[in-house]
Order: structure tokens, then C-alpha cells, then sequence
């Protein structure tokens, strides 16, 4: 597909933008959407910038029923001198054919979603703050349309991206979070929909996410599906430990979600020589470390936090505080190093940053 075939039709009731310093997340939208619709048979066709506003669906429309839909997240970072990037969108378009594969939904041409997103942004621009922190949140998503209620693969789909201005996520610093590891319900199981992103993995959480709440924890660690005993991640971030000088996160195994945040994070360590090891990880083996004084930091990796310090875990009662609850510093490097770069405010040698408009 052609940029030249992307229609742009502009609104003429311009919303009043929100108070940059009450943004929250996920709550304002921009004037414009992009959409486009595909048919089998034809294919992806009619691209288009178009005012933000609601869909007309059938009730019949297969999402609503079987849960045909994947999404993305990622965010449109503007710097004091006007600059707007994006970091690695390549690889959000590359993950969402991965998670549309996984579904038996149709591939979409990744340079030309890359090329349609830019567009969009520029045209919203006005829309992105610039306080220290915060962000545009980009939230491409695939439904499935055709109407009917028979459960096969649906031959008729829409795409569709919104943008939502965003505050910082951290608004007095880095705060730890308390992590309830889950021994009862589980996210994923190998040869599910675990590395895909679907919005059916999230409804399968809520409810674990909320009893953890209950019990005055933020978060839940989801351990492995099949014997209860591996960790996994967390929410909707990848985790790492720091253990004795080594940095520890799971191996990817199929069930765990492929983070952008979190390959950005061993690559940089990597480069800066700090041993990553991908591997199986048992809690069992992690409580151990805790016990030896050996559990130094602890992290999770996603891209509305960019890094979320764990400050405590509580496994069946065996409660780990790590770095007495405080952000550890290799932590904060990581964060201050992908911020610095996602802001253009850093030297960028891994070619992640793409610039906008400048
Ligand atoms: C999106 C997501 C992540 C983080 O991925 P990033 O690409 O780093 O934002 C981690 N886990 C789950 C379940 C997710 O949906």
C-alpha cells in the first residue's frame, strides 16, 4: 500500500486540549484517527485520517463474540526544541503481525503502518505535551467486523490507531511497587495466546489483578501455566532481578510477551557489560537468592513505565524486600539511559529513535 493513498479528512470542531499538568492515562483523545478496512479478497484498502469519534458496528460484528482483536501500545515523545520521535515503532508493527498471525487474522504492510502513524502524528502534533515525562500514547488495534455468529475466522476487519496525551508516569520520582507472585490463577500457557498481544489475555487478568489489590499490592507476577513454579512477568510488564551482580529475566518460552522495553533493556546492558542471563527462572530459586542476600534489584519493563522499580514480592507468605524499597541504581541507570534516548536528549547509537517532525 502507498502513502498516496492515504485520505485525510480534518475536522472543523477542534476539542480543547486538557490541562497538561491533569493528563492521567488514557482518558483525553485527539481530533483524528487513522482507519482502514479489510476485505477478504481485496485486502487492506481505504487508509484514512478521519475525526476521532464512534464506530458504527453491527451487534453481530465477531469481536464482540469470539474475541478476534489484537493491539499495540506504544508513544510520540516531544523534546524542548519541538521534537517528536517515536522509539522502535518498526517493532510494534512487526509484534502486531506476530499477535495478528497468532489469531489467523490478515498481515499488515509494517513500512507502510510505520509511514500512516508518522503521518497522523504530525497532523496531531499540537496534541503532544512537553513537561518532562510526558507523552502521546499510541494505541494501534484490529477488530474483526463481519457481521456473524457462527465461530470461524472473520472476512472482515478494521484497523485502527487513536492517540491519547499522557502524563508522567512517575510524577515525584520512581515509586516501587509492591508485587503479589500469583499461585492460583495463571496469564498464559505455552502454545496459547501468551506472546501475542490480545486484549483476551487481559480480560483473563483483571480478576487476580483485583483480589491482589484487595490484599494492598499493585501488581501481580504471573507465574508459569503448567506447573505453577516459573516466573513469567508481570501485568503488563516484563521483570528482571538483579542477583549478585548478574541481571536474570525470563527466557522467552512462548507464553511470555515479547517486550520491546524489555529486548531495549538487555541490549543495553549488554553494551555496558553487565552479565543478562535469559533463563528459566524458578521463584523457589529467586526466594533463595532473597534468602542469601543475594536479590539486589528488581524491575519490570513496559511502555507506559518505561522501568517499574519492585520495591516487594510476597510469595504464598514469603515476603522479599528488595533494596529496602528503594530504586536500585543499575534501575535507574536503565530508566534515565531509554528516557534520555526516547526524548532525543542522548546519544542514540543503537538507531532506535525515530524522528517526526522536527
Ligand atoms: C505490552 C506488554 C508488555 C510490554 O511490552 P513493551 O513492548 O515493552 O511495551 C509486557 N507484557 C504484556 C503482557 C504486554 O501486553
Amino acid at each position: 500500500m502507498m502513502e498516496s493513498q492515504l485520505r485525510i479528512s480534518l475536522t472543523d470542531q477542534r476539542k480543547e486540549k486538557p490541562d497538561s499538568s491533569k493528563l492521567g492515562f488514557g482518558i483525553h483523545f485527539t481530533d483524528h484517527m487513522f482507519m482502514m478496512d479489510y476485505t477478504a479478497g481485496k485486502g487492506w484498502h481505504d487508509p484514512r485520517i478521519i475525526p476521532h469519534g464512534p464506530l458504527t458496528l453491527d451487534p453481530a460484528a465477531m469481536v464482540f463474540h469470539y474475541g478476534q482483536a489484537v493491539f499495540e501500545g506504544l508513544k510520540a515523545y516531544r523534546n524542548k526544541n519541538g521534537e517528536v520521535r517515536l522509539f522502535r515503532p518498526d517493532q510494534n508493527f512487526k509484534r502486531m503481525n506476530r499477535s495478528l498471525a497468532r489469531l489467523d487474522m490478515p498481515q499488515v504492510d509494517e513500512k507502510f503502518m510505520v509511514e500512516a502513524l508518522k503521518k497522523l502524528i504530525s497532523v496531531e502534533k499540537e496534541w503532544i505535551p512537553t513537561e518532562p515525562g510526558t507523552s502521546l500514547y499510541i494505541r494501534p488495534f484490529v477488530i474483526a467486523t463481519e457481521p456473524y455468529i457462527g465461530v470461524r475466522t472473520s472476512s472482515t476487519y478494521k484497523l485502527l490507531i487513536l492517540l491519547s496525551p499522557v502524563g508522567a508516569y512517575y510524577e515525584n520520582g520512581m515509586n516501587p511497587v509492591k508485587i503479589y507472585v500469583e499461585s492460583h490463577y495463571v496469564r498464559a500457557v505455552r502454545g496459547g495466546t501468551g506472546e501475542a498481544k490480545v486484549p483476551g489475555n487481559y480480560a483473563a487478568s483483571l480478576k487476580a489483578q483485583a483480589e491482589a489489590h484487595d490484599k494492598g499490592y499493585d501488581q501481580v507476577l504471573w507465574l508459569d501455566g503448567v506447573e505453577n513454579k516459573y516466573i513469567e512477568e508481570v501485568g503488563s510488564m516484563n521483570v528482571f532481578f538483579k542477583v549478585n551482580g548478574e541481571v536474570w529475566t525470563p527466557a522467552l518460552n512462548g507464553s511470555i510477551l515479547q517486550g520491546i522495553t524489555r529486548d531495549s533493556t538487555i541490549q543495553l546492558l549488554k553494551d555496558w557489560g553487565v552479565p543478562v542471563i535469559e533463563k528459566r527462572i524458578a521463584v523457589e530459586e529467586l526466594l533463595q537468592a532473597y534468602q542469601n542476600g543475594q536479590l539486589e534489584e528488581a524491575f519490570g519493563t513496559g511502555t507506559a513505565a518505561v522501568i517499574s522499580p519492585i520495591g516487594e514480592l510476597n510469595w504464598n507468605g514469603h515476603v522479599m524486600t528488595v533494596n529496602d524499597n528503594k530504586t536500585g541504581q543499575l534501575t535507574q541507570k536503565i530508566y534515565d539511559t531509554l528516557t534520555g534516548i526516547q526524548y532525543g536528549q542522548l546519544e542514540d547509537k543503537f538507531g532506535w529513535s525515530v524522528v517526526v517532525t522536527e
